[in-house]
């Protein structure tokens, strides 16, 4: 069994992750860490998020809890975040980093850090999000004057589109055919818009109830359609995706990793 330390194990992918681990006999919780400000410390974590007790008190010890694993995972702040990969490169422990908003700076301090660990980095842990963007890839190039358009749906809180995972695949698809979004992407049409523009990368939002995340990607040509599509149910996709991570990168060499070099396909 694989040890591994949760890193934010209070939050809501804290929750996810907890829910993941109990689920799967390959990984054992060895610890879960919350902020020291966090009022549940020492309070078992599995119980905070309304699981059975599984004897593992939420601690803000960072050391200790890194020392107990095998592998640590982490889903909580930038800023929290960098420090429990100091703490990491102190121990030569490997480390998956599902945490997102690092600056520039910080980015380049994760790759130092990334020469003497091996650690995995990604903004979204969903295989099936990370597969669609790779296979998004392989069929834009296969069908470059096929129209493309991308529809994505999600729940009525969101405040942004298109959705971040609707733009990088709008970016993959103009990628593959040698130009960029910023050239060829139209986000949203409205009124008197005139026909279709040849090779243009057409975006459709749908905002609705709870939709966790749906996204479309559709090459049209005169004569066939070709779809990929990815839905997400549940945030324990990103944690299944991170401990898929986690089970992958024990015994890598020191670097820095994303989820296409864990899923075996190139990006
Ligand atoms: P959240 O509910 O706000 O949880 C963040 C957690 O980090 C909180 O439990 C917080 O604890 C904890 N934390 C803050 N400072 C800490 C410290 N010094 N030491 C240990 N833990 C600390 O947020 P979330 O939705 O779980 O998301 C967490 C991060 O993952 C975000 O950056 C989010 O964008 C990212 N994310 C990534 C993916 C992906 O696929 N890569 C998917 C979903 C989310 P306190 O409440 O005690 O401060």
């Amino acid at each position: 069994m694989l040890a591994v330390s949760i890193h934010g194990a209070s939050g809501r992918m804290g929750k996810a992750l907890v829910g993941a681990v109990r689920e799967n006999d390959t990984f054992k919780l060895a610890a879960a860490v919350a902020s020291a400000s966090d009022s549940r410390i020492g309070q078992d974590v599995a119980v905070i998020h309304g699981f059975p007790y599984l004897g593992v008190p939420l601690t803000a010890n960072v050391p200790e809890t890194v020392q107990k694993a095998d592998v640590v995972v982490d889903f909580s702040q930038p800023y929290a975040s960098l420090q429990l990969l100091r703490t990491c490169a102190q121990q030569r422990k490997p480390v998956v980093v599902g945490t997102t908003g690092f600056s520039a700076e910080a980015k380049a301090e994760i790759e130092e850090i990334a020469q003497t660990i091996p650690v995995v980095l990604s903004p979204n842990m969903s295989v099936g999000v990370n597969l669609l963007f790779a296979l998004a890839r392989i069929a834009a190039e296969a069908m470059p004057d096929a129209d493309a358009e991308i529809i994505e749906g999600h729940h009525r809180h969101k405040i942004d589109a298109p959705s971040g995972t609707a733009l990088r695949l709008g970016e993959t698809v103009a990628a593959a055919r040698g130009t960029t979004l910023a050239e060829a992407g139209v986000l949203s049409r409205e009124g008197f818009t005139g026909p279709r523009a040849p090779g243009s990368i057409g975006f459709a939002t749908i905002r609705a109830g709870e939709i966790v995340g749906d996204h479309t990607l559709l090459l049209a040509t005169g004569t066939e359609h070709f779809e990929l599509k990815h839905k997400a149910f549940d945030r324990k996709n990103f944690a299944e995706g991170a401990l898929r991570a986690a089970l992958w990168l024990p015994g890598k060499p020191a670097g820095l990793y994303d989820m296409n070099d864990v899923l075996g396909i190139s990006g």
